[in-house]
């Protein structure tokens, strides 16, 4: 064999892993193919006068990826000179402790894969790392845009007709006292019920007269229940975030009629909700 041969057949046997390397690159990527990793957002100063809805448009990128992205819940708190991340292909999700990369997948409608893969990998999650949601099919802390924005950290599960205050009152079943623990929103069975805040789920389940119940606790000392509802749509141990749909509303349990029962506690407490919402 020739000298020049040999040299021929060596760069031959060098490019085929090379060849392989750059095909199999578009498939690893597959509809997920944009840019990864830090590459993924960028950071922005608010100009003065700027909405978020303008730096949305003058990027191109969906209100409710910047409303997620920067935790921005309220669009006129907007502040000049303030730094803002706009993400790219996606949501950019800072991790909260308790926060698994299963609890995003259900919390964006995006698979587990599909989130590792835009990240470059994903193992365990650290509390304050930024991952790319890629292509997010729903974004939960969006109906802050309508609910919102959040008062004392909290947001109205949905918007119904108020029946019942906090407080004391004559029971509605056995008309003797007793004292509301939380306030009543009518509204038609079936009604997407959102979280108040982020939280874990701690319950999922029948509870006596709440009937179908889930509680979240936003490890603060707070913690919201929602009650007679018709169907659940968490597991405890989960962590949601704001916005995202815990249940569908129902008229389970002790109810005189299709409503959400919605409780605000501190310590086990239960507080009066209005004054910590909207
Ligand atoms: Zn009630």
């Amino acid at each position: 064999m020739s000298k020049e041969a040999l040299v021929a057949l060596l760069l031959g046997l060098l490019l085929v892993p090379l060849l392989f390397l750059l095909l199999l690159e578009p498939d690893q990527g597959g509809p997920l193919a944009f840019p990864q990793g830090p590459t993924a957002w960028h950071s922005t100063v608010v100009q003065a006068g700027d909405t978020l809805s303008d730096i949305a448009d003058r990027y191109g990128v969906p209100l409710a990826y910047l409303v997620a992205t920067n935790d921005l819940f309220d669009p006129r708190a907007l502040l000049p000179g303030q730094e803002i991340i706009v993400p790219s292909g996606g949501v950019v999700h800072t991790v909260k402790p308790g926060q698994t990369l299963a609890d995003l997948a259900l919390t964006y409608g995006v698979t587990e894969e599909a989130i590792s893969a835009a990240n470059g990998g994903v193992g365990e999650l650290v509390p304050g790392e930024r991952l790319l949601i890629p292509h997010p099919s729903r974004v939960p802390q969006a109906a802050a845009l309508e609910l919102g924005p959040p008062r004392a950290g909290f947001i109205w599960p949905l918007r119904g007709r108020f029946t019942s205050g906090f407080g004391p009152r004559t029971h509605p079943v056995y008309g003797g006292s007793d004292f509301h623990t939380g306030i009543d929103l009518a509204v038609p069975v079936g009604t997407p019920v959102r979280a108040a805040a982020p939280g874990e789920v701690i319950w999922a389940g029948w509870r006596g007269n709440y009937g179908l119940l889930v509680v979240l606790d936003h490890q603060n000392g707070y913690s919201t229940y929602y009650a007679h509802l018709s169907q659940l749509r968490v597991s405890p141990g989960q962590f949601v975030e704001l916005g995202q749909v815990v249940a569908l509303s129902g008229n389970s349990g002790l109810s005189t009629g299709p409503h959400l029962h919605f409780e605000i506690r501190r310590w086990g407490e239960p507080l009066d909700p209005l004054p910590l919402l909207p």
